[in-house]
């Protein structure tokens, strides 16, 4: 593994640092094969791989596991412990004291309006004369709770209790485990363009590590599932009706497509017998 991938730096003051990990992309296709054990089935890991991740056979992928130390804002943390499927342990402010400046703050050009259109969003950029003066109020608001917080610390309260004056922006850290098929699921959920930025950099630099020590398993969910769509009934009734009845030569596009022999076949299947398409030969 290449040493640079092993910790990244995120935001202003984050951090993704692997500190561990078990398998590899070799170990979950053997993982697939007790499913056949003794029988004359001769796979390569990389079709195997990618069957299972294309139909959803995930199993295999719960044999391998990742563990990194997380350096993020608290918002940010907020949102990552929603996934359940991980383990974690974090710092607690009831043991330690916050250093004077370990809070988050926004590029400039990192501060948006309100979008109009996706009420958990951002929409366009604040020209940046707008922006700095936001960003340095922040800035103030957030220096002015935490030296309220060290006051208190140095009076003599309770740890636990000084905390809560400070703001969500504050730095926390945790180590978090995931096995491999849970990660990948958090991956699609907060590289995804509706996750909120400051999420969606952490999952990225997952992502640039998880390709590196998987890289079968991580083209294969780039193909089947960050690459995809899911269509509904409606929409498929839409497209059905559009196509219904064409004359259809697709042989020169499913070739570049870098689809197997398997998956062009059932491909075409599906638009024949789902969508009524006619295919030329
Ligand atoms: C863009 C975005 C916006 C969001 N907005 C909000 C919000 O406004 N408010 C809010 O509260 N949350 C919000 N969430 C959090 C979201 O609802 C999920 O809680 C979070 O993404 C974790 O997903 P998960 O449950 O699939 O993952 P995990 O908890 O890691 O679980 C992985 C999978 O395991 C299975 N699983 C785990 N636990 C159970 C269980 N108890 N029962 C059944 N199956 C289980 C499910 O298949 C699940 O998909 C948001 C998430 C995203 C990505």
């Amino acid at each position: 593994m290449k040493e640079d991938y092993s910790e990244v730096k995120v935001l202003d003051k984050g951090v993704v640092k692997l500190l561990d990990y078990m398998g590899s992309d070799h170990d979950i296709a053997e993982a697939a094969r007790v499913s056949y054990k003794g029988e004359k089935l001769v796979s390569k890991d990389r079709s195997l791989i990618r069957y299972l991740v294309r139909n959803g056979h995930s199993s295999p992928l719960e044999m391998a596991e990742l563990k990194f130390y997380i350096k993020c804002p608290i918002f940010v943390a907020r949102q990552w412990i929603r996934h359940r499927c991980g383990n974690y342990n974090e710092k607690s402010l009831r043991y330690t004291t916050l250093t004077y400046d370990d809070f988050y703050l926004p590029d400039v050009g990192d501060i948006n309006y309100q979008s109009e259109i996706n009420n958990q969003g951002r929409g366009g950029v604040i020209p940046s004369e707008y922006a700095m003066g936001i960003q340095e109020d922040m800035n103030s608001w957030m220096e002015d709770s935490v030296s309220e917080y060290l006051k208190y610390c140095e009076y003599g309260v309770a740890r636990e209790l000084s905390r809560i004056v400070l703001p969500l922006s504050t730095y926390t850290e945790f180590v978090f485990k995931m096995d491999l098929k849970n990660l990948l699921h958090f991956l699609k959920l907060r590289m995804d363009s509706h996750a909120q930025y400051e999420i969606r950099v952490y999952a990225n630099a997952i992502a640039g590590i998880v390709k590196e020590l998987f890289p079968i398993t991580y083209e294969a969910f780039e193909d089947y599932v960050l690459g995809s769509y899911t269509l509904s009934r409606m929409e498929i009734d839409v497209l059905r009706n559009l196509l219904s009845d064409m004359d259809l030569c697709i042989d020169e596009f499913v070739e570049e497509s870098g689809m197997s022999k398997r998956e062009i076949s059932a491909f075409k299947e599906l638009l024949t017998s789902k969508l009524n398409i006619k295919l030329e030969n």
